[in-house]
């Protein structure tokens, strides 16, 4: 399975490897607020992973909304709650505000560069207000991240990139966080062997299912009807009720006024459209532990580390000293049909798995002799899109379905406050302008019509 083809209908697999995230299951894993499927509801979400359960947190869970105003609304996930690329994931909540602004700024102009940074910024604060508000669990902990250069060319052009920005005064809010170190100083600074040029911004990292289940439990309380196990597998229009969509299923069928398509990589099953801009991607991520021992270094920052080759590992160390690492790009990437188009979670990535073996001994001063070692290994699915940005919006020709899809590996800086706009049109009638969300992710009919293609093509890349 997999290639740079579309796949025809790309459903969650049944089976998958469980990452270190699920280890601890919540109650509400398998949950059904109701034995039968509710044959109708206001608002439908089709996906629990961090898009679908954060559109039923806002829905719900609101202060705006009256309680004899708030809809009905029926979540229905595949497989279990938060099974998906978001279970999977590296923890990592960190804005690319410094490393995609200059690229940003030449495609699509300064304004709308500066307010993809900004909202991406955002998200660290919203992030830790509704963990604190909600008094979520999840390990959720503010901290500096690093983006680490091995290569002088490539960090010559960061440090050239990073000199414009400044002196121009560009994205003063997010700018003014970035502390930029190379030359000696870059491997003491940074702890990383062989590391010629170092940028520091702000980040956060969190326990991603402890973090989502907080949210579901929250909407669940205020009237969410969860259905797991509940594969959508068609969604058309009322032929009843004009307006309305009716979504098939192997328990029947629910009709609703509304519907949220969050389905990241698996988009283009429901909506064909989307079949050559939303692509199921498979990335790996994994949990190394050192012998009980070894007591590791503590690492005070997170990491993204470019080692060359295409690489762009994203790393945290977790409270207990583990490490959570994913990435292994240059061992797999040429492999186009091992990850493009791939829906198959249920497997490691060939190739992959070993580069992880003696990261922390290869790459960090101080764990040479931690006899670290990779204690589990997982993939996830994630949404790559044709054009680099996410699809959300009221689908074209579709009145009343909305799609909020194609985060890549990048959702923890970028859903939360989606959602809240996606929330906000589809529960209170805003537009999408009026909702904060960046016009570059809108999805539109020219997007979904247009021919450019970095996924195939390698446009851009
Ligand atoms: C290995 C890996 C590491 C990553 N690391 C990071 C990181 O450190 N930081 C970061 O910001 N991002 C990271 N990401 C990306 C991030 O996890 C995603 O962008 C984000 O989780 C996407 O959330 P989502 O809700 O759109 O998708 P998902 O979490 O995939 O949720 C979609 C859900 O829809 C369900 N579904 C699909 N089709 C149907 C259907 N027809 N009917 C019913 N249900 C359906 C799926 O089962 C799934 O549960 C990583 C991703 C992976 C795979």
């Amino acid at each position: 399975m997999g290639s740079n083809e579309p796949v025809s209908k790309p459903f969650p697999s049944k089976e998958s490897i469980t990452p270190f995230w699920r280890t601890e299951l919540h109650e509400l894993d398998d949950h059904r607020t109701t034995e039968e499927l509710p044959e109708s509801c206001d608002i439908l979400i089709i996906g629990a992973g961090y898009a679908g359960i954060t559109a039923a947190y806002h829905l719900l869970c609101n202060e705006e909304t009256a309680p004899s105003a708030k809809p009905s609304v029926v979540l229905l996930e595949a497989r279990q709650a938060c099974s998906g690329a978001t279970g999977r994931n590296g923890g990592h909540l960190r804005p690319s505000v410094y490393s995609r602004l200059t690229k940003w700024i030449k495609k699509y102009g300064l304004e709308a560069a500066e307010e993809l940074a900004k909202f991406e910024f955002d998200h660290i604060r919203a992030v830790a207000d509704v963990v604190k508000k909600e008094k979520i669990d999840c390990d959720f902990k503010l901290s500096r991240s690093f983006d680490i250069h091995t290569e002088p060319e490539v960090a010559a052009a960061a440090k050239k990139d990073y000199l414009e920005l400044k002196k121009a005064g560009i994205a003063k809010t997010t700018i003014d966080d970035i502390v930029f170190t190379d030359g000696d100083d870059a491997e003491q600074v940074s702890g990383v062997k062989g590391c010629v040029a170092c940028v520091e911004t702000s980040a956060g990292q969190v326990w991603p299912y402890k973090l989502m289940m907080g949210l579901l439990s929250r909407a669940v309380s205020q009237g969410l009807n969860l259905q797991t196990h509940t594969p959508c597998t068609s969604i058309t229009p009322s032929p009843i009720t004009a307006g309305k969509w009716i979504a098939t299923t192997p328990r029947g069928t629910i009709t609703a006024s509304k519907t949220i398509i969050a389905t990241n990589g698996y988009t283009s099953a429901l909506l064909p459209e989307y079949s050559t801009k939303i692509y199921p991607a498979k990335g790996i991520c994994c949990r190394i532990v050192c012998p009980p021992s070894f007591t590791p270094p503590k690492l005070s920052s997170t990491y993204v580390l470019r080692l060359g080759n295409g690489s762009g590992d994203y790393l945290i160390q977790r409270e207990d000293g583990s490490i959570i690492v994913g990435g292994a790009r240059p061992n797999y990437i040429s492999n186009t049909s091992s990850w493009l188009s791939n829906t198959d979670d249920s497997t490691l990535i060939p190739n992959a798995a070993s580069y992880f073996d003696t990261y922390m001994q290869d790459n960090f001063a101080g764990w040479e002799e931690s006899g670290a070692y990779v204690e589990r290994i997982w993939t996830g699915i994630m949404g790559y899109n044709a054009d680099e940005n996410p699809s959300v919006g009221e689908v074209p020709g579709r009145d009343g379905m909305f799609v909020a899809a194609g985060f890549e590996g990048h959702g923890m800086p970028v859903i939360f406050l989606t959602m809240k706009g996606v929330a906000e049109m589809v529960g209170r009638g805003k537009r999408f302008e009026e909702t904060g969300i960046p016009r570059m992710y809108k999805t539109t009919r020219e997007r979904l019509e247009s021919d450019y293609n970095v996924l195939v093509r390698g446009e851009g890349k």
